[in-house]
């Protein structure tokens, strides 16, 4: 790996970031807040959340097995994808290298912060390798993007390959695994010790039920979090978001549940998907989707459209001519599908 400061934007690196009022006083104990401006009245709510979220990243740590001094928490992975390219990515001047079909966030990020975004291509089984990826970079590549498993592929990327990226690479490789609970692959988030270059996402929108209080999380080095505590918004986490997420933290053999149910659930579409016959092909998964390959994609979209189930239209999306990307939702909302499905 290069010097993480050749690697960071020299205004970045040298940045002396906004020091809060609740940053500035830290510790001891404390009974009179005069210091933030805030109104007296309304609690709760009247206060500044904790702009380091410290409560939230313990109990995290324990769940994750990742030291909190590893963890940045953001607005959703939507903040932590962003904050790379704003931290490593000269606009005009770096590029980043993804794989290609991905995730959207990943290359709306580099338009917004002007960073070239190139690409390398999957193979027909969704698969690429270190070489292909590798040979996509040059010296003003800062980073990688891998997502395991892949959205809207659904399947995991080699791991043997994904860490000769991660071992092969000079710059920075970010692997979000935001559908690792549903996988059997090992996350590696439990690496981070042994590749400083590393950055794993993870988040609460999926597995944990948490979509609507947004709230995100990467994993690195503690070099790395220190840069990105020192460019986000100082209250970047809401007090709202913190408490929700530390109430769903307390249950994680609730989410054990769901998941089992929701792969049993996965097990099910995938064998019923296969027997229909405007159903060419049904892509091996490890996430809470997967992607079929019907006889005519947008057809069968407007259909279920019309009758009010909402499916992801993946025609357009290249090596997914045809495709539909299909979440697993509750059992009584499953069997409404494939019966729409059974019927077209
Ligand atoms: C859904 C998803 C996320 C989650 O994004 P949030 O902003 O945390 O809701 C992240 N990465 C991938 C690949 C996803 O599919």
């Amino acid at each position: 790996m290069k010097p993480l400061e050749e690697l960071t934007r020299k205004n970045i690196w040298s940045l002396a970031p906004y020091s809060s009022a609740r940053n500035e006083y830290a510790g001891r104990e404390a009974r009179v807040f005069l210091d933030a401006n805030e109104n007296p009245y309304n609690q709760p709510f009247n206060r500044y959340p904790d702009p380091l979220q410290l409560e939230l990243k313990a109990a995290l740590s324990k769940v994750k097995g990742v030291p909190a001094e590893n963890i940045f928490l953001g607005n959703g992975s939507d903040e932590a994808i962003d904050l790379p390219y704003r931290c490593f990515c000269q606009p005009g001047i770096d590029n980043v290298v993804a794989i290609e079909p991905t995730y959207g966030m990943y290359k709306v990020c580099a338009d917004i912060n002007d960073t070239e975004y190139r690409t390398v291509m999957l193979d027909e089984h969704y698969q690429t390798t270190a070489n292909a990826l590798l040979a996509a970079t040059d010296a003003n590549t800062k980073i990688i993007w891998l997502c395991t498993p892949n959205n809207p592929t659904g399947n995991c990327l080699n791991r043997d390959e994904v860490i000769k990226v991660i071992e092969g690479f000079e710059g920075i490789v970010i692997v979000d695994e935001a559908y690792s609970d549903f996988s059997t692959q090992k996350p590696l988030r439990s690496e981070l010790g042994k590749y400083p270059n590393l950055i794993v996402l993870n988040t609460m929108s999926k597995a944990w039920g948490c979509a609507a209080i947004r709230l995100g999380m990467a994993f690195a080095s503690k070099e790395i979090i220190s840069i990105f505590n020192k460019v986000k918004y100082p209250y970047n986490v809401n007090q709202l978001t913190q408490q929700q997420a530390l109430e769903a933290l307390k249950d994680p053999y609730e989410v054990d549940n769901w998941v089992k149910i929701l792969l049993q659930e996965r097990t099910r579409m995938m064998d019923a998907f296969a027997l229909l016959p405007i159903c060419e092909k049904v892509y091996p998964t490890e996430a809470n989707f997967f992607l079929a390959r019907m006889t005519d994609a947008t057809k069968i979209y407007n259909y279920l459209v019309d009758k009010g189930i909402i499916v992801r239209n993946r025609h357009r999306v290249q090596l997914c001519q045809n495709c539909l990307r299909v979440t697993i939702g509750t059992k009584t909302e499953n069997s409404e599908l494939i019966a729409a499905l059974r019927q077209y």
